[in-house]
């Protein structure tokens, strides 16, 4: 098995969901604008890719409640999410040609408005600078006045209209779709594959309102191409020179993304809901062993967070270089190697482990980032997040294995500088070159540290909760920790100001000491030291291993909220090793001071070597349970590798004791 996932993280080549689009300059943080000279001018003048830092100071907190809501257009539209701004996107339909060689799109689109302001004169939208738009026609068929500016449209309304006011336009816009390279490829023409991803050839909200809309993608293509779409299926037509295949989103969403190849369909039903993997003809044997995954991973989400939210789910086939995955509404668009891996091989992108973690980290993104949309730009954890953490909980549970946490851990502790390091709760995340390490694998942790501190039973009720809170709309980050602390009843103050708003983790040094008591027993005592400046709040599980069997035992839990803490227990027999967070639960560096004695067995040894080995990283395979995982380790040495299996562990260390019998409690 194969531990690749943070690995490519670490590339920064893995799954932008929807919301990622935060490292692309299309990013639009979702608003609530009072409307102001000052700020009409300012959106007049935008730039085009505006910077992030001006797009968080115009953002404001805004929330209104959606509900499942499929299309109706004879339906009133209040149902609909109203994040703010001048104008709400209520629907769009795009129809669209596109030119698999070139990239070059022609296209019709119809939206539908509604107005949240009293005298709106302007309304200004976001169309990227270089398509040309050659007409548009409001609802009667009369030409539209407007003006275009960088990526920014504005349309002129005489009378101005009024709060409440529906408004339809029409319009005509054609261009070459820019395929800048970053991370993910968001387009991509002249292969076998053709797609566009992080599509902005329609239109958005305004400059800077990311807004939620309904509606319909309909691409044609030349015949003998498939196109698979964001959205339902809806109609499929095979002509002379064309297919044309129209897509619906019965669900509110903000992107569409469509991929174009010679696909080839596989269909089955998970729970009623249709699930599909397309890919080309030379890797459809695959696609029972990733409709197997996909199925097991649903299985999982299903029962921790919530039934599947969409009406369908598609997996697609994109090229080698696609950079990794990518999963807005109802599809799940990935790099080709993750359908044509060896499911039982080993190393870099070709193993099973990271077509599992690949996929369960783009599924999760149906429900953090598509489900629930994320409503400002500083909570991008909510979706990269909750996605990472979701997949390293599905791989800890169903694999036995919390390699991925505790590799997803170590990066950022290894190889975030203190210097650079920024809170992953804060808008700077997004802009950081750490960024795929911040807010994918240091939140993942935060995560699983939460649902450490809940309980496994009581984080579940409130991921349900906010689930059932937020979905089908958007949450900031002050929404999740709420609705957490509400189900839980816990005080999460300290730990969000100290993991989400906060940098760094705690450095503890470590003391066990062992003697006999005067009951005939022994009694270990265990004293922790936090140095540094700050000191965090932590809920340490001790582990000792006792001396006659080789059992191990978690005996409590150590809360440490002060610089110094100690404890002591009492045991009949002696104890081999006690072990600070053994799973490696929490983000810290733990030194023991016990001399020589970093595994605090009593004695320095052998099995020290062997230990810090493990917690230096050394070792290339990381045992856990029954099975191994490999991580891709430079400073492997096998020296510590006793069993020379590739993997420094305990049993290097068990295979010490027999040998030498040299470790053991102090006697005195
Ligand atoms: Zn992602």
């Amino acid at each position: 098995m194969i531990k690749t996932l943070s690995f490519i993280t670490m590339l920064s080549l893995i799954c932008l969901c929807s919301p990622d689009a935060v490292t692309a300059t299309t990013w639009k943080p979702i608003t609530e604008l009072k409307k102001t000279p000052t700020q009409l001018e300012m959106l007049e003048k935008l730039p085009s890719g505006a910077t992030l830092d001006w797009l968080f100071k115009m953002s404001r907190r805004g929330k209104e409640s959606s509900h499942r809501q499929p299309l109706n257009l004879n339906e009133a539209y209040d149902e609909m999410s109203n994040f703010g701004g001048y104008v709400n996107l209520l629907t769009q339909d795009v129809v669209l040609d596109f030119d698999p060689e070139t990239g070059f799109i022609d296209e019709t689109l119809s939206i539908t408005l509604e107005v949240n302001e009293d005298d709106t004169d302007k309304i200004p939208l976001s169309f990227p600078d270089h398509f040309e738009i050659s007409e548009i026609k409001n609802d009667k068929g009369d030409a539209q006045e407007w003006s275009k500016s960088a990526n920014t449209l504005i349309m002129y309304m005489e009378p101005p209209a009024k709060k409440g006011d529906i408004l339809q336009f029409t319009m005509k816009a054609s261009g070459t779709v820019i395929c800048s390279n970053q991370g993910i490829k968001p387009c991509s023409f002249g292969g076998n594959y053709a797609y566009v991803t992080h599509a902005d050839y329609y239109l958005q909200g305004s400059p800077i309102v990311l807004d939620m809309f309904q509606g319909s993608l309909q691409v044609s293509v030349p015949t003998g191409k498939q196109v698979v779409a964001t959205g339902r299926l809806e109609e499929a037509v095979y002509g002379e020179e064309n297919n044309s295949f129209r897509f619906v989103h019965d669900y509110e969403t903000i992107y569409y993304s469509f991929a174009v190849a010679d696909y080839q369909v596989s269909e089955e039903l998970f729970e009623g809901i249709p699930i599909r993997v397309h890919t080309r003809q030379k890797d459809v044997q695959h696609h029972t062993e990733v409709l197997d995954v996909t199925r097991n991973i649903l299985e999982f989400y299903t029962t921790e967070f919530s039934d599947f939210p969409f009406d369908d789910l598609d997996l697609v086939q994109m090229d080698k270089d696609f950079g990794g995955g990518y999963g807005p509404q109802s599809t799940v668009f990935m790099y080709s190697g993750t359908f044509d891996m060896d499911q039982e091989g080993w190393g870099g992108w070709g193993g099973s482990a990271s077509r599992v973690q690949l996929i369960s980290h783009e599924i999760a993104h149906q429900w953090w980032g598509n489900l629930v949309n994320m409503l400002e730009v500083n909570s991008v954890i909510l979706s990269e997040g909750l996605a990472e953490f979701s997949s390293a909980f599905h791989w800890e549970k169903e694999y036995e294995s919390r390699s991925n946490f505790i590799s997803n851990g170590m990066n950022y502790i290894y190889t975030v500088p203190a210097e650079d390091d920024v809170p992953i709760g804060s808008a700077m995340v997004t802009q950081s070159y750490m960024y795929n390490t911040l807010a994918y694998d240091k939140a993942s942790v935060v995560f699983d540290m939460l649902q450490h501190e809940l309980g496994d039973d009581v984080f579940r009720n409130g991921m349900n909760e906010y689930v059932a809170t937020f979905g089908y709309s958007a949450a900031n980050l002050d929404s999740f920790f709420e609705t957490m602390s509400a189900v839980s009843g816990v005080d999460l103050t300290t730990f969000k100001t100290q993991w989400v708003d906060g940098i760094g983790y705690p450095r503890i040094l470590a003391r066990s000491t062992q003697a006999k008591s005067d009951d005939g027993g022994w009694l270990l005592q265990i004293s922790l030291d936090q140095v540094g400046e700050q000191v965090f709040t932590v809920h340490l599980p001790i582990q000792v291993t006792h001396m006659e069997d080789q059992r191990k035992e978690i005996i409590d839990t150590i809360v440490m909220d002060s610089k110094t803490t100690s404890a002591t227990y009492r045991f009949d027999e002696p104890i081999l090793r006690a072990s600070v967070d053994p799973d490696r639960i929490y983000l810290h560096r733990i030194q023991s001071q016990d001399q020589g004695d970093p595994n605090l067995s009593g004695v320095a040894d052998g099995s020290d070597l062997i230990d810090m080995a493990i917690m230096m990283h050394r070792n290339i395979v990381f045992g856990y349970g029954d099975s191994n995982y490999f991580y891709p380790n430079a400073s492997y040495n096998s020296r510590f590798d006793l069993n020379q299996d590739g993997s420094i562990n305990e049993d290097d260390i068990d295979l010490l004791i027999e040998g030498n019998e040299t470790v053991g409690p102090n006697e005195d």
